[in-house]
C-alpha cells in the first residue's frame, strides 16, 4: 500500500505533477494517494524531495 506521510509532506505538488494518475493534492495542501497501483508511483516516490511517500 502506498501512503503519504502528511507530517513530512511540504505540499510541493511534485508527486501529483509527476504521477497524476496516482496522486492528487488535498484541500489541506497535502498530497493524497489516488491510486496506489498507478504505473508511475515509483517515479513520484523518486520525485518527492522529502521522502514522504512510502510503499
Ligand atoms: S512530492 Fe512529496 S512533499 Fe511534494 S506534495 Fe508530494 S508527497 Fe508532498
Amino acid at each position: 500500500m502506498v501512503s503519504v506521510d502528511a507530517d513530512k509532506c511540504i505540499g510541493c505538488g511534485a508527486c501529483a505533477a509527476t504521477c497524476p494518475d496516482g496522486f492528487e493534492m488535498g484541500d489541506d495542501g497535502k498530497a493524497r494517494v489516488k491510486n496506489d497501483t498507478a504505473a508511475c508511483v515509483e517515479e513520484a516516490i523518486s520525485a518527492c524531495p522529502v521522502e514522504a511517500i512510502s510503499k
